[in-house]
């Protein structure tokens, strides 16, 4: 697999603004953020992307996802709402092949039909 720059950040090689670690992910804000609030998600168990989860078992997919719900409501965003995006592959926009989501927020966001 191809070393990227989120395991550079999840070895500690390039610095990141954590937000949320625990020992399934690790939670920093995105350098170039698209919202007030805009956190990458990762799980420390590295996937290169979203479609992968269909190799895991429905717990550890489940994990994940429990996570990102956590780390949401870390950020105080769950009264308010937010929005999880995970861009897969190329045409879904994946600049970085390592699995993370996005979780945007902390304004209302809108939502284009492309
Ligand atoms: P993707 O397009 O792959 O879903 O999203 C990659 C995200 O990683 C982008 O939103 C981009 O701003 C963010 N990103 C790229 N390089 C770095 C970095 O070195 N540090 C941080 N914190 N975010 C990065």
């Amino acid at each position: 697999m191809e070393d990227t720059i989120f395991d550079k950040i999840l070895r500690g090689e390039i610095p990141s603004e954590k937000v949320y670690e625990d020992e399934v992910v690790y939670a920093f804000k995105d350098i170039n953020p698209v919202a007030p609030v805009h956190v990458l998600v990762i799980p420390k168990s590295k996937l290169e992307k979203f479609s992968d989860f269909e190799d895991l078992s429905s717990l550890e997919v489940g994990n994940f996802i429990k996570k990102v719900s956590i780390v949401a409501k870390e950020l105080g965003l769950k009264e308010d709402g937010y929005r999880v995006v995970f861009n897969n592959g190329r045409d879904g926009g994946q600049e970085v092949n390592y699995l993370h989501a996005h979780i945007l927020g902390g304004k209302k966001l809108s939502f284009s039909r492309l």
